[in-house]
């Protein structure tokens, strides 16, 4: 079909006769994809901001993407992940493309998903690969480079997620000598910024957009100036994270990992340019080992805690604290006399004060709008500080600096409401709507709620709860995702229900999560146990995903350091944190997890929710008005005939 002009207008893309009616395959008019779309339409022109929550099945994507184009602004669209990225750059823009002519539209990710075109040149001449594997990848990545546009990873399928030689040769920002770079020109950041520069529609995630909006003028300092360019509005799709990932970025964290790749990459770089010297090794020897009897002060084991009392912990160990900031100053004072490679050595010199001054503001600021914890992964100790409330700052440096946020997600509204959205995320003025979902949910979705088992922190619940999960895969032969609060429990239950069911299992964390999820999709009858990461971006539609079986109310941990510190402030402030806070944010969780189940309108399935507060507390009835209408029942001989019929 030959490009059309451009429509006036949403209705006359969205409508009964309009556009996509003409130009989509399957084309179904949608009445919630034409009042959204007119309502984005509305906040552009208007210059409002706008809460959206979308049902799935709404056809959401085009109903923002559209008036987005057809606003003539330039518009960041911001994803909660880079396959929606993806899939928009891919498949939803190509298609608008073939009716309405060439978009100007790109994509931006973080600068580790591109490669470094000066560091794979370098790789081909110094020793840093290490082991056939790494030599294998380099190889791959050696041809890819000769001929790809963009340098990004996605591009290259067969290189595992976790490869080690990507971690070498990634464009990422600290080791980028920029305009001093020969290969600057060619750069496929140069390029990234160069294409977004010249777009009208750019697609990036939200973790690339809050790095951006904290480093431009970001709240405890850093270096100014962003990459995306100045844009009129933003649309951010799956919305309801961005409190965390902006809290993430507006936070600073300090690690023992950060001094390691530090000492490793100047070491490196010595090793390159010919710089080393004894005096050097013994600078990053006495670093790393100042470094590692700081960390070793805050304990072992995995988890995550709060931090308090800095002022004593800084009195009792002075020496060492002072030994680690002077350390970092004496590798930047021998970086900055190197005249081997000035170019090459100033991103370090920059990064031995970056990682110097985020350490003294967690030590030092007492910033009380902050809360201070450590968190403990593997080897690694991570010091962070986030901001206890982003409202403000969001307010600030997002929601008053531009005319137009519009921010979507099927799961935004608590009972109807976008009160907890709008509080948190500090957008009191937006306009607001709810679009239902195209699904009929009463006749697709049953949710069974067992009255009979225990309380969840009896020692009998886990016993109970282990039978009544079988007890549901049976009737559902299998096709579920048993979905937990705590891995603790996913690993009790799992160890009593993977013997007596007759269908392969799967457990997260044996494998890569995406490994997971195409085994559960080519698996008959597979039966995932998982936790929170498995709570939403996940989409396995058809009869393979069949139940979706939940243990608890998804109330966030009220130990983790970041939840206890906005309790705290919201009780302080005279509010009550259960009902404003707690409850909505626990009712989102579980519209999350529940949304796994139905995501056509050919699927159905049933939900089970093994925590009968629902059924028996007076906030219970905020989490079902919160749900779609599924049908309801407390009886399992109904899941049973659900399945038979
Ligand atoms: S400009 Fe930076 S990222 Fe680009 S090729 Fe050079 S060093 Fe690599």
């Amino acid at each position: 079909m030959p490009p059309t002009t451009k429509p006036l207008t949403v209705r006359q893309f969205f409508g009964r006769k309009g556009l996509l009616s003409e130009w989509h395959p399957s084309y179904e008019f949608r009445s919630g994809q034409l009042e959204m779309a007119e309502a984005v339409e509305g906040a552009l022109r208007e210059k409002k901001h706008l809460i959206v929550e979308a049902g799935t099945g709404t056809g959401k994507t085009l109903a923002y993407l559209v008036p987005a184009i057809l606003s003539g602004k330039r518009v960041v669209i911001s994803t909660g992940t880079k396959n929606l990225q993806e899939q928009l750059y891919f498949k939803d823009i190509p298609f608008l493309e073939q009716h309405l002519g060439p978009l100007r539209a790109c994509y931006m990710k973080g600068r580790a998903n591109y490669a470094c075109r000066q560091k794979i040149y370098d790789a081909e001449k110094e020793p840093i690969l290490e082991g056939l594997e790494e030599v294998a990848d380099f190889r791959v990545i050696r041809e890819w480079e000769k001929t790809t546009e963009s340098g990004d990873r996605a591009e290259i399928k067969t290189l595992p997620e976790s490869s080690s030689v990507w971690a070498k040769i990634n464009a990422r920002g600290e080791l980028c000598t920029g305009q001093k770079c020969t290969q600057f020109e060619r750069c496929f950041i140069t390029k990234m910024h160069q294409v977004a520069q010249k777009s009208d529609i750019i697609i990036v995630n939200h973790h690339l957009f809050f790095a951006d909006l904290a480093v431009k003028g970001g709240p405890v300092g850093g270096e100014a100036g962003g990459i995306i360019p100045d844009y009129g509005a933003v649309i951010f799709d799956e919305a309801h994270d961005i409190e965390d990932v902006a809290g993430q970025y507006f936070g600073v964290t300090v690690s023992s990992y950060q001094f390691d790749e530090l000492a490793r990459d100047v070491a490196a770089l010595a090793r390159r340019k010919n710089f080393g010297s004894k005096e050097l090794d013994h600078t990053l020897t006495i670093a790393g080992d100042r470094a590692a009897q700081f960390f070793a002060l805050f304990g072992a084991g995995d988890g995550r805690s709060a931090f308090r009392g800095q002022e004593a912990f800084l009195i009792r160990n002075e020496e060492l604290y002072r030994d680690v900031l002077a350390a970092l100053e004496i590798i930047a004072l021998n970086l900055e006399l190197v005249h081997a490679a000035p170019e090459e050595a100033i991103p370090l010199v920059h990064r031995a004060r970056e990682i110097a001054r985020r350490l003294q503001f967690w030590m030092e600021s007492g910033e009380r709008a902050y809360v201070y914890w450590i968190e403990k992964r593997g080897r690694g100790t991570f010091l962070q500080a986030t901001p206890i409330d982003v409202s403000q700052l969001l307010d600030e440096k997002l929601f008053d600096a531009i005319d137009t946020a519009v921010l979507t997600s099927a799961t935004l509204a608590v009972a109807g409401e976008f009160e907890f959205t709008k509080q948190r995320l500090g957008l009191r003025g937006a306009r607001t709507l709810v679009v239902p979902s195209h699904f009929d949910y009463a006749a697709q979705a049953l949710l069974y709620v067992p009255q009979s088992l225990p309380d969840r922190r009896s020692p009998a619940f886990v016993a109970a709860a282990a039978r009544e999960i079988v007890e549901i895969l049976t009737h559902s032969r299998g096709r579920a995702f048993v979905l937990f609060t705590s891995y603790q429990q996913m690993r009790q239950i799992y160890d009593r229900v993977s013997f007596e069911i007759p269908y392969q299992t799967l457990l997260q964390g044996t494998g890569p999560r995406n490994a997971l999820l195409e085994e559960f999709r080519a698996t008959p009858n597979a039966v995932l146990f998982a936790t929170s990461s498995f709570w939403q971006g996940v989409d396995v539609p058809g009869e393979q995903l069949s139940c979706v079986i939940i243990d608890k109310l998804p109330f966030a941990v009220p130990s983790d350091p970041v939840v206890e510190a906005r309790v705290a402030a919201i009780r302080n402030d005279g509010g009550d944190p259960f009902s404003t806070y707690q409850v909505p944010q626990a009712a989102i969780a579980l519209k999350q997890g529940f949304g796994r189940l139905i995501r056509s309108r050919s699927d159905r399935g049933v939900l089970a929710l093994l925590d009968n507060r629902i059924t028996k507390t007076r906030y219970g009835q905020i989490f079902f008005d919160s749900l779609p209408h599924y049908a309801f029942t407390t009886n399992r001989e109904d899941v049973e005939k659900f399945f038979e019929r």
